[in-house]
């Protein structure tokens, strides 16, 4: 009767250490798909926060025009002497 008890105990012990494990090796392989995955997405995408982004239409590239409207402001292209949006005569 102690026997089986004892063993009862050893074998709850055991079943509740292994699943402990199974969760822990879920979660780490869980987290390590997550990690490649996101690896997998910003390689095929390019678009990622980090800091090799590619600057975006922070800055006006060089030679265009900005409108000189403030509600406009729309980029014209180098040489332009009207704006494209608006038509106000564009001064360089
Ligand atoms: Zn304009």
């Amino acid at each position: 009767m102690h026997a089986m008890l004892a063993d009862a105990g050893f074998a709850f012990g055991f079943v509740l250490i292994m699943a402990l494990a199974a969760v822990v090796a879920i979660v780490g392989v869980f987290g390590l798909v997550l990690r490649i995955m996101g690896a997998i997405f910003r390689g095929l995408f390019g678009h990622g926060c980090g800091p090799q982004s590619p600057p975006q239409m922070t800055a006006a590239p060089r030679g265009v025009i900005e409108c000189p409207q403030p509600h406009c402001a729309h980029l014209n292209p180098p040489g332009a002497r009207f704006c494209a949006q608006c038509g106000v005569p564009l001064k360089r």
